[in-house]
């Protein structure tokens, strides 16, 4: 089975899409990695629907990717005497350190390291960015701040800070506990959220050893600071639009989208665009116009995935949510104007590594020969991430012996990895690339494929050859 898209369809799994039938039936419809959020998995749920997946894996005979999400400090208020209260606009209103049931005065603020981080002038976002505060005064036990925009909040509700760095680690004790598990099930991804500094992505990579990758949520306005860092610490991003269009001008992130889809592609690093796709979806079997664009927006820019939330988690149309994605893709990756696109925002200068001018090479080869497939040989992936970095005309075929590396690649544009044991030597090399690519339907007998590798095999991040070869009837 092959797809016939380059853009990857990450799909978020919950109560709408809990079964095995469903998760096959999402995968079928073209959901090529499934995320699960652990705000609202516990253990034992997560390892069920990571069952599941391995089981749809094993069904299909293709390898599926697994993220798993890791909540992150969110913050929240306390309780209100009344369960909620009205904040009018203009009003006074307290966060304090008093335990007490708030009112429309005051409220606990559960954080003491966020009480004392808070300075005048600080704006607090509760709910979402529906209630807005300006702090006034500030001291370790309370806050006083004034209601910019009222409203009705109720009890432990959201808090997002955008103008203060918050001075705790971003993962917590469950982040922690949660990712140990995670790892143990065997994803394949992790996802850090509310990701501030670089400091956070690594040490969530220390933990991690190599057992998954490592995917930082630009959710901040902090992250976009120190954006370039962050990149080089991670192994891909998410452009998450909802927390960072909470905390930042909803206006800027159609611009941000498009600032970190270019950095990210410059360094040959995954990124996702994710959060209201498809979001009428949830409800309705078909999107509005605007979603349609929003999705086809982001498959013009190159992302390497985009993401279904809700629609595929709680919606009532999972499966048509993904589907619909998937013919958005399709379509405009058929566009004439897609090819310029892509060709327009390839960067000009690859690193300076024989890897990385291989695969620029192997690119420039397959599209001026016209040649049906590049296939790489890969134990890591990284020269699959080389060569997705290049965005090439042709499909991208990952051979690999190992099978976490074809799992990885599922969120990587236009990889079609497949498992196998490592190459013997150079004949085998081409013979089997060639037989692969016809057998998944890339080429066909007299075609001519490209291939990369490393010599002598076995031997991880060596890629030093290049080879164009014909698929003859033998293979
Ligand atoms: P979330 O992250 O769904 O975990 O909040 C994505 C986002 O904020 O866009
Ligand atoms: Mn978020």
């Amino acid at each position: 089975m092959r797809r016939l898209r380059r853009c990857k369809i990450l799909a978020t799994l919950g109560p709408a899409s809990c079964d095995k039938e469903t998760i096959a039936a999402l995968h079928a419809a073209g959901a090529d990695i499934f995320r699960i959020n652990m705000s609202h998995a516990d253990h034992a749920g997560m390892r069920e629907r990571i069952a599941m997946i391995r089981e749809v894996e094993q069904d299909v005979g293709r390898p599926i990717g697994i993220l798993i999400d890791l909540q992150g400090p969110k913050l929240r208020i306390g309780a209100f005497g009344a369960d909620s209260v009205v904040l009018a606009r203009g009003a006074a209103f307290a966060l304090d350190a008093d335990k007490t049931p708030g009112d429309a005065t005051r409220v606990h603020l559960p954080h003491p390291e966020i009480l004392r981080a808070l300075e005048p002038g600080h704006t607090v976002l509760i709910d979402d960015g529906k209630v807005r505060l300006e702090i006034e005064t500030a001291t370790a036990e309370c806050a006083r701040a004034r209601v910019i925009v009222g409203g009705r909040i109720s009890n432990r509700k959201g808090v997002s800070l955008p103008d203060t760095e918050i001075p705790v680690a971003a993962m917590t004790d469950k982040d922690r506990s949660d990712l140990e598990a995670g790892l143990n099930a065997g994803v394949d991804w992790v996802a850090v959220s509310f990701v501030q500094r670089p400091d956070d992505v690594a040490e969530v990579k220390k933990i991690a050893r190599g057992r998954a990758l490592v995917l930082a949520k630009i959710e901040k306005p902090q992250a976009i600071t120190r954006l370039d860092e962050i990149v080089e610490m991670s192994d891909a991003l998410m452009v998450a639009r909802g927390d960072l269009g909470v905390e930042m001008p909803l206006e800027k992130v159609p611009g941000l989208q498009k600032r970190i889809t270019r950095l990210t592609r410059r360094l040959g690093k995954p990124v996702v665009v994710a959060t209201q796709m498809l979001e009428s979806m949830i409800q309705s079997p078909v999107p509005t116009r605007a979603e349609v664009s929003d999705v086809a927006t982001a498959v013009f820019e190159g992302a390497d995935a985009v993401m279904l939330s809700a629609e595929s988690a709680a919606g009532q149309y999972p499966v048509e949510a993904v589907a619909t994605m998937n013919r958005i893709a399709e379509e405009v990756e058929t566009d004439s104007v897609y090819r310029d696109v892509i060709a327009g925002q390839r960067s000009a200068m690859p690193q300076p590594t024989g890897a990385d001018a291989i695969a620029v090479a192997a690119r420039d080869v397959a599209e001026t020969l016209d040649l049906k497939a590049i296939c790489a040989w890969t134990s890591s992936g990284s020269t699959a991430f080389r060569i997705a970095r290049e965005r090439p005309e042709p499909p991208i075929l990952a051979l690999t012996p190992n099978r976490d590396t074809a799992r990885r690649l599922a969120l990587v544009w236009g990889v079609h990895a497949i498992v196998t044991k490592d190459a013997s030597d150079i004949d085998d090399m081409a013979r089997r690339a060639c037989k692969f690519s016809n057998r998944e339907g890339f080429s066909k007998e007299g075609d001519r494929i490209v291939i990369i590798a490393g010599v002598p095999f076995g031997t991880p991040g060596a890629t030093n050859m290049m080879r164009i070869a014909f698929s003859s009837a033998e293979n």
